[in-house]
């Protein structure tokens, strides 16, 4: 059976635009077989687009009633994008076990300032990488005195922690550093440093045997052309043996399977024939959209 999923799905319950409701009739009517709802968490915190921690429950609730109502129709499943800030916050089973979630994405959004950063008295707000142009330039150079290097050198470190010391599924977007990087070209994807960053952060996620996303997001968010990860990290992905799953990070209903094409193309291009499924006794490996393969 040809297979068509999102895990990775915001929802009025964070900073999407749709209600839960509303976008499982959306991937129907879309002819997609398994949505996933994955609410940003970052237990036992939150912010202006976190779910509060008052509200776990009723959204877990919410979920589990649609899984009722339409499971006939679609396979719901029902997670949390949860954050990963050292020593604060992590996408761990245990944490978030109290609301039974099917599986965790890993994600960091956040990148702590180094402590010795002239500043030591001071408190540094961390470096969010995922933010407007203007405020992650302005997030690099409070946090990290526009040393660039630095900054997504941290960045990847704190991913592999979170690789290595988390109990999770789904990496999420795993060199979102590249959001901004066309309009502000901090960095250079070619320089030995970032090629070597990239290896050892595969290398720690084979290791791990979770699942990487291919995640479409930003290109319904209007940036042109930018899937994460790169083909070079998946070509990477793909020779180290690190499974995938293909997501949309989906804010609104008209943005369900953005760039699907694009990104299906992508991972064959790497070598990927097949994604990752959730079934009722886990993942499981199925083809990826055999259209492609001709
Ligand atoms: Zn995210
Ligand atoms: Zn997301």
């Amino acid at each position: 059976m040809k297979r068509i999923a999102s895990y990775h799905v915001h929802t009025t319950w964070c900073d999407g635009h749709d209600s839960p409701e509303a976008m499982v009739r959306a991937a129907i009517e879309q002819n997609m077989t398994d949505i996933g709802f994955s609410a940003h968490a970052m237990w036992p915190f939150a912010s202006e687009w976190h779910l509060s921690p008052a509200s776990y429950g009723d959204y877990a609730a919410e979920i589990r009633s649609l899984k009722e109502k339409y499971g006939a129709e679609i396979r719901i499943s029902r997670g949390f994008e949860a954050d990963y800030l050292e020593g604060a916050s992590a996408p761990d089973r245990a944490t978030y076990s109290p609301f039974s979630p099917d599986y965790l994405i890993g994600s960091v959004h956040y990148v702590p300032a180094p402590a010795v950063f002239g500043k030591k008295s001071k408190k540094v707000e961390p470096w969010c990488v995922d933010a407007p142009a203007a405020e992650v330039a302005r997030g690099l150079e409070r946090a990290f005195g526009g040393d660039a290097k630095k900054a997504v050198s941290a960045y990847w470190g704190r991913v592999r922690e979170m690789i290595e010391g988390a109990d999770f599924d789904i990496i999420g977007h795993i060199d979102i550093p590249r959001k901004r990087n066309g309009e502000l070209r901090f960095f250079s994807e070619t320089e030995s440093w970032y090629r070597r960053e990239i290896k050892n952060t595969v290398k720690a996620a084979a290791h791990s045997g979770k699942i990487m996303e291919i995640n479409t997001g930003a290109i319904a968010r209007g940036i042109r052309d930018m899937i994460y990860p790169s083909l070079e990290f998946l070509n990477l992905a793909f020779e180290a043996g690190v499974p995938i799953t293909i997501n949309s990070d989906s804010h609104a209903t008209d943005s369900l399977l953005c760039a699907y094409d694009q990104a299906r193309l992508l991972a064959f291009n790497a070598g990927y024939r097949s994604a990752s499924f959730l079934d009722d006794c886990g993942w499981t490996s199925a083809p990826l959209d055999s259209a492609l393969a001709d």
